[in-house]
This record gives C-alpha cells, structure tokens and sequence, in this order.
C-alpha cells in the first residue's frame, strides 16, 4: 500500500491493532505462552520507521490495562501501573532496539526477502523484542518484591520466545500484506491457496484437533505441515504463505488451548514450551524457504533483464551492420553515388509507375570525354578527382527525387522523373556547361574537362528502363562522333 499516511494515522492503526491482537491473545488463545502484538510493533516500525513508537507504547499501555481489567485487579494501583508503565517502556524500546539494529545494516525493502536480512531479522526479533522487553515486564516484578510465575529465568525465556514467535510469525504477515496491497493473484494462484488452507485446516483438526488422541496415528505429526506451508512459500506470494504461517499458528493455539492435540498428548507437562520451538523452527524454516527463493528468482529476473539488454544491443550491431553491407553493395566508394546495381535497383523500384500513369521521365546518360588521356597526361589521382568533381556537379544539379549513379569507369546516369524531353535537355546542357568550366589544380597544371551528354525521355513504346538507356546510349555515341563536350538527344 502507498498510502502517505500523517504519523497521527498510522499510530492510530498500530494502536487499534496492538489492542485488538492483545485482546484477541487474551480471550481467545487464553495464554501468553504467545504474544503477536509483539508482531504488530515489528511490523509498525518496519513499515513506519521510529515514529511508530508512539502507536507502539499507547497499544502496550491500553493491552495491560485490559489484562488487570480482564484478571478482576485495579490497574491503577501502585503496583499495576509501576507493571503497566515499565512493561510500555520494555516494548517500546524494544521495538526502537529493532528499528535500529535493522535499520543501519539493510533497506526495509530486503529485510525479509533476502537470506541475509531474514537471518537479521530472527536476531533482531529474538534479541531485541523478546529480551528487551522481557527485562523490563518480567524485571519491574523484582523491583516491586513481587515474584514471576514461573520464576525469573523462566520467565525471561517464556517472555522471549513468546515475543520472538509473535515476530517471526505475524510480522511478516502484515508486512507483506501492507506492502503488496492490493494483492492481486490469478484464478491457479487462488484455487491453490484455497486448497492450501483446506489441506492446512484438515491437519491441523487431525493434529491439534479433539480427535487426536483417538487416532494417535504415528503418521500424524505437526510436521506434516511443512508440505502446504513449503508449497505455497515456493509456488506462491510472500504475503500468501506468512498468512498461511499466521493461520496454522493460530489454529494449532486454538487447539492446545483446549489441552488437545499432539503436544498435551506427548507433552503434557511442558505442551506450551514444546509448541513454541515446534513452531520456532517449522515457521523459520518456511520463511528461509521463501526468502531463498525470491531471492534466486530476483538474481534469475536480474540476468534475463541483462541477456535481453544484451541481445537487444547485438540485435542493433547486426541491423547496422546490415544496412552498411546493404548501403555499400549499391553504393559506389568512389563518389557515394549509386553504383549500376544500385542505381537500375533505384529506379526500377519505382519505374512502373511512370509507364502506368503515363507520366513523363527521362535519362541522361554521361561520359567523361578523353578521359584516358587525362590519366595518360596527370596520372590516375587526377582521373579520379575529375570522376569526383563530376559527381559532386551531378548531385548539385539533381533535385531530391533524380537518381543519380555512376555506371562505368567515368560514365553516369541521371534519372530524371516528371521530366520531359525539353526539360531534360535543359539539364544537360546546364550541366554540360557547368562541368566545362570546373578547373582541378595540380601542383603543376591547371586540369580542365568535358562531358558529352545523352538523353532519351519516356515514350509509349518504352516498358522499361534499358530502351531508355539504349536510346541514351546511342545519343552518346552521337555526341561522341559529332565532336565531344555536347548534348544529344535520341
Ligand atoms: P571518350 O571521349 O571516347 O569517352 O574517350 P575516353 O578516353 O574517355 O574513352 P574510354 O571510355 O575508352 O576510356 C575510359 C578510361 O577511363 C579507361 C580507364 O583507364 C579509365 N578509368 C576507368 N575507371 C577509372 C577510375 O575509376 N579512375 C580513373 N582514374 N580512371 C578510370
Ligand atoms: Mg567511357
Ligand atoms: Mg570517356
């Protein structure tokens, strides 16, 4: 849950809940062999940080004021309230003690879903709220004159186990239920969470049950247990399983209560104490289970992100590397114009439509004139200067949608669409003209060229680009026969 709750609110709820736990502890479970309020104060200063000190030590104060009212005795004696204000302080500061301890070392968020913070949290929960406040609610008895039930030691270890229990079991239940609300779970999840609490019901009937010892069969044990509670820590949610803890732990309290069930039965003397470390070791064992889990699936969800990245950046190479081998296969190195497989690739991709709509197009072709004297007479760097300089002259005359290629040693072609036979003469001589009047420096001479130009334009009897360039082609010829440097038509 996000909810920014002010400090007066979740107080409030820590409070509310302390009590009703402690009531239900009281009235219900009828022992203090177990005492999840404690479980409510670890869970309030997990989620709230220390500001939940206050909800925390008003929860303790009401809850013994309720015990003296429930037992017939005046909470307000001296006494009483000497009992009542130390065992509020003992819970309070024992709740702070695993604030802080937690705290310091690791972020709320991993405390009881990583190996290592769930080890914290069974030191912080043993420690902390158990000794801290047994000292305090079994200690003021002494300091009074009074005596513990069951002594002081034992009343130290009972008070402990019980708070420690309480932590183990309930705080991660309301934890993981505040956190993950609203906890949505598919149709499979539920109905297995269903069967889950039937099966659980069924043992914990058969084991703490009444019929019990009527049965007495060696097959029924507590441990059986640990199958549903296992199950669902692997299969399911961290908030489905320590709910299921909270529901054995009560279920099996309800029924020993009743001095029914497997532990009066084969511990009759000691049947609380016995429960207390079943459940210390069968509910910390899940919870290890659970914890170990999520974390592997974190480690598995955190390499499957970084395979996908991975993947996700080779996939990327590859297509550059694609559209670099696609590029230089229709490109020609020299000038970057088309090269002839690109430039025929170029132009087909779109010559139907010429013939389709009827629309007009036409094609020059170039050829660099006594281009082998020129390399002959400067060497070939200067040819390919004046390849390039041609090339640059084409692009600077073409508009966006011609197609300019070069198709031969010194020979190009220029596309022209929506061009007719006019207009593309036009071109060339522009063209023709401008290349006459480029001037290429070498160290020593001052190197001039021409182009002799052909151009053919779109007729009905044209299907496709080659009648074009034959007609261009001839063109050439003419103007290569006719005296160089000038523009046919054919
Ligand atoms: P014409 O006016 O009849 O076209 O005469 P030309 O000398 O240009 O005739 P031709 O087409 O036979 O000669 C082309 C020459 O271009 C032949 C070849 O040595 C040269 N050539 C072809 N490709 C390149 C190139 O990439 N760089 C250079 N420097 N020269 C090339
Ligand atoms: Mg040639
Ligand atoms: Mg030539």
């Amino acid at each position: 849950m996000n909810a920014n709750l002010t400090p007066w609110q979740f107080n409030s709820i820590i409070c509310i809940l302390y009590v009703l736990f402690a009531a239900f502890t009281m009235e219900i479970l009828k022992t203090l062999a177990v005492w999840p309020p404690a479980g409510v104060a670890v869970a309030g200063v997990m989620i709230f940080g220390q500001r939940a000190w206050l909800g925390i030590a008003l929860g303790t104060f009401f809850s013994v004021l309720m015990y003296f009212l429930i037992n017939n005795l005046n909470p307000f004696s001296f006494d009483h309230l000497a009992i009542n204000i130390s065992t509020t302080l003992g819970n309070t500061l024992a709740a702070l003690v695993a604030f802080w301890i937690t705290n310091n070392r690791f972020k709320k968020h991993v405390l009881l879903t990583s190996v290592a913070g769930l080890a914290k949290t069974f030191v912080f929960a043993g420690i902390a709220i158990g000794l801290v406040s047994a000292l305090f609610g079994v200690g003021i008895y002494y300091v009074l004159g009074l005596q513990w039930i069951d002594g002081f030691y034992l009343g130290l270890l009972n008070w402990s186990l019980s708070n420690t229990l309480a932590a183990i079991v309930i705080a991660p239940a309301l934890y993981f239920l505040w956190q993950d609300w609203p906890h949505k779970m598919s149709v499979e999840n539920s109905i297995q969470l269903i069967l889950l609490i039937l099966t659980i019901a069924l043992i914990c009937y058969s084991v703490f049950g009444p019929t019990y010892k009527h049965l007495s069969l060696p097959i029924l044990q507590p441990a059986l247990l640990l199958f549903p509670l296992l199950y669902s820590a692997i299969k399911l949610s961290p908030a489905a399983t320590s709910c299921l803890n909270v529901v054995v732990f009560f279920s099996a309290w309800i029924g020993s209560n009743q001095r029914w069930g497997y532990f009066y039965h084969h511990h009759p003397e000691a049947a609380e104490v016995s429960m207390q470390f079943f459940f210390l070791f069968i509910l910390s064992a899940v919870l290890l289970v659970q914890a170990v889990f999520i974390q592997r699936k974190k480690e598995q969800q955190r390499l499957t992100a970084f395979l996908e990245q991975k993947v996700e950046e080779r996939t990327y190479e590859l297509e550059q590397a694609r559209q670099e081998a696609l590029a230089l296969s229709v490109t020609d190195p020299l000038t970057q114009l088309y090269n002839r497989r690109g430039f025929f690739k170029a132009v087909n991709e779109q010559f139907s439509q010429y013939l389709r709509y009827a629309d007009s197009c036409a094609l020059l072709l170039l050829d660099l004139d006594d281009f082998k004297s020129i390399n002959d007479q400067y060497g070939h760097a200067v040819g390919d200067k004046v390849i390039e300089k041609t090339a640059a002259m084409l692009i600077q005359h073409s508009r966006e949608s011609d197609i300019t290629g070069r198709i031969g040693g010194e020979e190009f072609v220029v596309f022209l669409p929506r061009t007719d036979a006019n207009n593309a003469l036009t071109i060339a001589e522009r063209i023709r003209k401008d290349i006459a009047q480029q001037i290429i420096t070498t160290d020593n001479h001052q190197v001039t060229f021409t182009i002799s130009i052909g151009v053919s334009a779109l007729t009905t009897e044209d299907n496709d680009i080659e009648s074009l360039l034959s007609r261009s082609d001839k063109a050439l010829y003419q103007a290569k026969n006719s005296g160089r440097n000038q523009v046919q038509y054919c």
